[in-house]
């Protein structure tokens, strides 16, 4: 069966002119359908001829997905879905609200291989991939959402479970389905896609003509910490991981977002500000300053509000843009990855 939602609006119409011998503008409206309308069945595709549609129905698939289950913030409205696939796996996706719109987290791979030592996402390994129309599946939970109040998703960012850049080419086609103007159109530069710092795919971003935007979970300052949170660092180290920033900004013109989670006791000291600082020299950046999330698995203790305050600060007395990332559904096991690890438990 094909899955309609894995194809870009070129691919659609090329797959209804060659398996059906549709003209080009019989695509558009399929793609219109599925993005503008937001039908769930072939049959609501109202302005194909019905022995189109029948002879959709037998040989595509819209829908693969179903909601398992889903949690709503009391505090800020935020929902987290757990998203099931046919084959029995599940991923998080979460719909958050800002004062500049809506915004989705879409998770890129179901479970991940990358191994940070914080992060629950990594626990089981990597399970399978996210082909681009699943990640499109994910997103419309929250579109479908918004539609009952008239509201749009306006920006999305590549931050569920998963390395994006260790699955670029769907991630690709992901976006490039989102952007489609007669679709969600919603804007490259709304996009962001988050690594864990996999220089290769950075390099390749950066000679890529999309104006996406680009974080990377940098959250040491130096390879020693680095290494000991995130085993990628072996692999590429601090510095040709800058090399690749700077490159990427020297490409594209435009500034990273760096994540950094603040863990008590671990990566949180003024002096890590400083290297911090030192290293982001020259480079036109922000940093994320993140609160370490709860994950029960991992023996994390939280940096206190004073000390976050003072790092950021001391961020800003050298220069460099920070802000701390405003907490969404802080009640409803935001920790990336939990509600799923709860549903693991539970089956
Ligand atoms: N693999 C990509 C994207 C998914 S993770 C990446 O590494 O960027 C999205 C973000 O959440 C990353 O910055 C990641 O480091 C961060 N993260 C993971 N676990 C966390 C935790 N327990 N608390 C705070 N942030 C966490």
């Amino acid at each position: 069966m094909k899955h309609l939602y894995n194809n870009t609006l070129g691919e659609l119409v090329a797959f209804l002119q060659e398996e059906f011998q549709e003209p080009a503008f019989r695509g558009r409206q399929v793609f219109e359908w599925l993005y503008r309308h937001r039908v769930t069945t072939v049959e609501d595709m109202t302005n194909l001829s019905k022995t189109l549609r029948s002879r959709l129905a037998e040989t595509t698939q819209l829908q693969t997905s179903r909601e398992m289950t889903r949690q709503t913030s009391q505090v800020d409205g935020t929902i987290k879905f757990l998203i099931g696939f046919q084959d029995g796996v599940s991923v998080e996706t979460v719909l958050m609200k800002h004062d500049y719109g809506h915004s989705v987290c879409v998770s890129t791979q179901v479970g991940c291989k990358m191994g940070c030592t914080f992060c629950a996402s990594t626990l089981g390994g990597m399970i399978r991939q996210m082909t681009a129309g699943e990640m499109v599946e994910q997103l419309l939970y929250s579109q479908r959402h918004l539609d009952l109040k008239g509201d749009r998703v306006s920006s999305v960012v590549l931050m569920g479970s998963g390395e994006p850049m260790d699955n670029y080419d769907e991630t690709m086609r992901f976006v490039d389905i989102l952007h489609e103007p007669d679709g969600l159109n919603i804007g490259y530069r709304h996009i962001t896609i988050s690594t864990v710092g996999l220089v290769p795919g950075i390099l390749r971003l950066a000679d890529n003509p999309r104006p996406l935007t680009l974080a990377v979970s940098l959250h040491a300052p130096n390879d020693e910490l680095r290494s000991a949170m995130m085993p990628v660092n072996k692999a590429y180290p601090i510095a040709k991981l800058m090399e690749a920033c700077h490159y990427y900004h020297q490409q594209k013109g435009r500034r990273i977002s760096f994540e950094y989670a603040l863990v008590g006791g671990k990566n949180d000291r003024l002096d890590h500000a400083r290297q911090l600082a030192a290293l982001l020299k020259n480079l036109p950046c922000h940093v994320n300053l993140i609160p370490v999330n709860y994950v029960p698995e991992r023996n994390l203790t939280r940096t206190s509000k004073d000390q976050i305050t003072a790092f950021r600060m001391e961020l800003e007395r050298l220069g460099v843009n920070a802000t701390v990332r405003r907490e969404m559904g802080h009640d409803i096991s935001a920790a990336c990855g939990q509600l799923r690890a709860e549903h693991m438990m539970q089956t």
